[in-house]
């Protein structure tokens, strides 16, 4: 088994420094959505959309979930009007906390110094594109920002896992895939670059991440944006 260097300087300059597209998560990598509206009073939400639907049943998993993605993608099985109803309640509530989403360390920096240096740069998300572009505006990142690829149907297939939102930002901006890289906080983001055939960097914010994102097969594996800014 090939080890996955961690917080290396010298292997995440080597690939920052190979990257010509950046391609960021949202939520872990740029900031935490749901910082001020937890995620679990979310789930709730999306919960009583389905019961308002007469769906009271719920497999257990799916009723006690603090995930909002467990509700949508249960919506999913159930139907495609449940996952329509579903999909635009939740995208209302990614919208309304924006406004209390709590910026990650560094990853405003990392944005602008990245478009400083004349590259593209792309936010790839299973987050609803109208909250990223939301918070790109409220932050003042918008013209730093070349493209957004991020959640804009109900057809949750083609969220990440699925390499379908990275293949698009790779086509938007551009780039050859082995010139990007997609750097994310879940093993889902690490399998969705894999397929892609980009380099990943797995952002471990949480500590049981290292381990998680070393298995998913990420490239290397970083425990801080801040410290990116400083290798560019
Ligand atoms: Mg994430």
């Amino acid at each position: 088994m090939t080890t996955v260097p961690i917080d290396d300087p010298k292997v995440l300059r080597h690939i920052l420094a190979n990257t010509e597209a950046l391609l960021l998560d949202f939520d872990g990598p740029v900031c935490s959505v749901f910082a001020g509206i937890p995620a679990h009073i979310v789930a709730d939400q999306l919960r009583n959309v389905l019961s308002e639907g007469s769906h009271h049943d719920l497999p257990y998993e799916v009723a006690t979930s603090a995930d909002p993605f467990d509700v949508l993608k249960y919506a999913a099985a159930l139907g495609t009007n449940e996952v329509r109803y579903v999909e635009a309640t939740f995208r209302a509530y990614e919208v309304e906390a924006i406004a209390t989403a709590k910026p990650t360390t560094g990853a405003h920096r990392l944005i602008r110094a990245w478009s400083l240096s004349r590259r593209p740069i792309s936010i790839v998300s299973n987050n609803s594109a109208m909250a990223v572009i939301s918070y790109l505006e409220l932050h003042g990142l918008t013209s730093h920002v070349t493209q957004v690829s991020a959640r804009d149907t109900s057809d949750i297939e083609l969220l990440k896992p699925n390499s379908y939102l990275v293949d698009k930002a790779i086509n938007m901006l551009n780039v050859v895939n082995t010139k990007a890289t997609l750097l994310g906080d879940s093993t889902t983001d690490i399998e969705a670059g894999i397929i892609a055939n980009v380099a990943t960097i797995g952002f471990a914010n949480k500590k049981g991440k290292v381990v998680t994102l070393t298995q998913s097969g990420a490239t290397a594996v970083t425990t801080s944006i801040a410290s990116l800014v400083d290798l560019l």
